[in-house]
């Protein structure tokens, strides 16, 4: 009997890879149009790739400036303010994400975040979609200090909600982060196969269960 959920955040709640491509497209317009001397989609591939390093980084724009040579507070402050309004505009959940986890919580189901980013970070994203309150545990990076598929973030959720890894279940989309982690302390694992990129890193985990809507976490409720 599954009594509670933990969901990874971040291209399982959220498509944050979306958020990165766009924010870093504007950005990239923004600076070449306030003097950066770089051609538009070679400054988008580069400033992307530097995303992609340093995922959560406050700095990357900064960074990136100066690995170019150019850095400048008036490029500087076009880049920011344009990947901040391109964000905004498409920190969204994947389809079906808030209704199907009101429906759960209403068959008594706890449910909590399990990700590696900053708490306060994953706060902001999670209040920015309108959903923030609906969990019941949040832990982040600074909880166990161990990223995923460290056991200890797992444990430390599991601990949180007083219940037993048999009676969880954990949905992510890196199978050698999200679902290796969650099997190894014995909780059932469901892949989020929309949000799932090749990451190529280590060996593919198998989940127990794969879905391809977030709302067929409801299937698997059902059967259990
Ligand atoms: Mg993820």
């Amino acid at each position: 009997m599954i009594k509670a959920i933990t969901f990874d955040l971040d291209m399982t709640l959220i498509d944050f890879m979306r958020i990165k491509k766009n924010g870093s497209y504007a950005a990239a317009n923004a600076m070449v149009k306030a003097g950066l001397k770089m051609p538009l989609k070679k400054c988008y591939e580069d400033l992307f790739k530097h995303y992609l390093t340093d995922i959560e980084g406050d700095r990357v724009f900064e960074n990136f400036l100066k690995s170019k040579g150019s850095y400048s507070e008036r490029i500087l402050a076009a880049g920011i303010n344009a990947y901040l309004k391109e964000k905004e505009n498409n920190l969204k959940t994947f389809p079906q994400v808030k209704e199907t986890l009101l429906k759960l919580k209403k068959k008594g189901i706890k449910i909590a975040i399990v990700t590696d980013a900053p708490r306060l970070k994953a706060y902001m994203r999670l209040d920015a979609i309108g959903i923030a309150d609906l969990f019941d545990v949040v832990v982040g990076k600074e909880d166990t200090g161990r990223f995923k598929p460290s056991k200890m973030p797992f444990k430390k959720a599991l601990k949180l909600l007083k219940v037993k890894p048999s009676e969880a279940m954990h949905v992510g989309d890196w199978p050698e982060r999200d679902i290796k982690g969650a099997k190894s302390v014995g909780m059932k694992t469901c892949l989020a196969n929309y949000g799932y990129i090749t990451h190529k890193m280590g060996k593919y985990v198998k989940p127990d269960y794969k879905i391809e809507g977030f709302e067929e976490i409801l299937n698997i409720w059902s059967k259990k």
